[in-house]
């Protein structure tokens, strides 16, 4: 696929501060600074979104930030030392209240514009079944189970419309977290059985 999207510039070094130079590096031109070496690569971002299941509902919330009224998954960004059970795990706490345990990552979204490169995960969870959700009051206005049978009367992303509706009807089996003996330690690796 071919897109419309410049490299990102830093005209300087977010580092040090010095002005950078443009150096073919890589395959192609990127700013990069000549006194501590850093390079301006692409700009990422990296989501990730829960899967809440109970019986026939799915735990949704109305979106209290942009795209305000809209119900969504909950979920959010990852943090720089986050991984993403912890961030999954932060984002439906913070949006619903409830706390989830994952169970493995059943939709993975790759989206690019002009501004980033963005990764999003969707990963399976379950809550304990006597809890209800809460919202915040600020990233979310509304959390509740829904039933799919409701969705055409809400204002429903079409992602997350496509994302539960498609789970529930092939209930794919989620990559799960697995050890890798000897492998370094810092680093999740999600695979299928
Ligand atoms: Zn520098």
């Amino acid at each position: 696929m071919t897109r419309r999207v410049d490299q990102p510039r830093a005209k300087f070094c977010p580092n040090c501060g010095k002005p950078t130079q443009s150096v073919f590096t890589g395959g192609r031109h990127r700013d990069t600074c000549p006194e501590c070496g850093f390079i301006q690569y692409a700009t990422y971002s990296f989501g990730v979104g829960a899967l809440v299941l109970r019986d026939e509902t799915v735990l949704l919330v109305e979106r209290g930030i942009p795209p305000i009224g809209v119900w969504t998954i909950p979920g959010g960004f990852l943090e720089q030392e986050d991984d993403v059970y912890t961030a999954v795990q932060r984002e439906v706490y913070e949006e619903a209240s409830l706390n989830v345990t994952p169970q493995g990552i059943v939709i993975v979204r790759n989206r690019v514009d002009a501004n980033r490169n963005d990764m999003y995960i969707v990963m399976l969870c379950e809550a304990l079944p006597d809890q209800q959700p809460v919202p915040d009051g600020r990233e979310s206005t509304q959390a509740c189970f829904v039933h799919p049978h409701d969705f055409d009367d809400m204002n429903i992303s079409v992602f997350t419309r496509w994302v539960v509706e498609h789970y529930l009807a092939h209930r794919p089996s989620p990559m799960q977290m697995m050890t890798v003996p000897g492998y370094r330690s810092d680093a999740i690796i999600f695979g299928n059985i």
